[in-house]
């Protein structure tokens, strides 16, 4: 759970497990967009807030901003709640793109928080060993049950003090030439062993920006397609990292296919 911030307009949002970074975020974004109340009045900067009668001053440029975030703050502050899921925006079922590199805090942070609220959780990876060492140090306990698919040939190389038969997770193997096609077929019958009544599905796909790489965007567009629909039929909360500077694109491309785009960037998840 995590706190949010959403703008009255509706066109920014940020959540984060810290408020500190959320109220430090939300105060850059209000002063930003009221730059122009902020000037120079000879030796002083100045500022005038938009909402009420309220003026400042200070000989230093840092401590006019810090005053002038601090008090527009103060007429936002309404808007934070806490306690809540990013997925809470699509009713907790549904896909969501996370545009942040594959390997990062923003990453991890996002992992966390959308494989939490799974009882199962299927994960697509070539970084087997990284996947279910975070499962163990970030989560307060194991899924019940995990299933990692991966072309890794040995999925816990460079894990200590871990055996796969003392954990409640199982490895799929996949081959390095299957096609989308058998993927997808492979991830369907993953899914429909899976499913039971009243188990939740959290589903993540790591090899996003692979795909983009390596095939015609036409084809992973119809790919996404047909998972996502596979996946809402098992109502599952599912979610694919897409790294951002070099998908941007892409990105515009496969939006409709997804419930949901944010960034995620260390504490911080966005929307802007
Ligand atoms: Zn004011």
């Amino acid at each position: 759970m995590v706190y949010r911030w959403r703008a009255r307009s509706g066109d920014f949002t940020v959540w984060s497990a810290s408020r500190e970074e959320t109220v430090e975020r939300v105060k850059t974004y209000i002063a930003r967009r009221n730059q122009n109340r902020l000037t120079q009045e000879g030796v002083m900067v100045g500022w005038s807030c938009p909402y009420c009668d309220r003026r400042n001053s200070a000989h230093d440029e840092h401590v006019a901003l810090e005053t002038f975030k601090q008090h527009l703050f103060s007429h936002k502050k309404p808007l934070l709640e806490s306690g809540v899921h990013v997925a809470d925006d699509i009713n907790g079922t549904g896909s969501i793109a996370v545009l942040s590199p594959v390997q990062s805090t923003g990453a991890d942070n996002a992992r966390v928080h959308f494989l939490s609220p799974g009882d199962v959780v299927v994960i697509v990876t070539t970084t087997p060993a990284a996947r279910i060492d975070l499962l163990r140090s970030k989560l307060s306990e194991w899924p019940e049950w995990t299933v990692i698919l991966t072309t890794k040939e040995d999925p816990l190389e460079g894990l200590s003090g871990v055996q796969l038969m003392d954990i409640p997770v199982e490895i799929v193997h996949l081959d390095k030439q299957m096609g989308l096609g058998s993927l997808t077929e492979t991830i369907s019958r993953v899914l429909e062993e899976q499913q039971e009544p009243g188990r939740k599905i959290a589903f993540e796909f790591d090899i996003l920006t692979e795909l983009i790489q390596k095939a015609k965007l036409q084809r992973i567009f119809k790919f996404l397609h047909l998972l996502t629909a596979r996946l809402e039929d098992v109502t599952a909360l599912s979610h694919f990292f897409v790294n951002r500077d070099r998908m941007a694109s892409s990105m515009n491309v496969l939006d409709p296919v997804f419930d949901m785009q944010i960034k995620a960037d260390g504490a911080l998840f966005l929307q802007e």
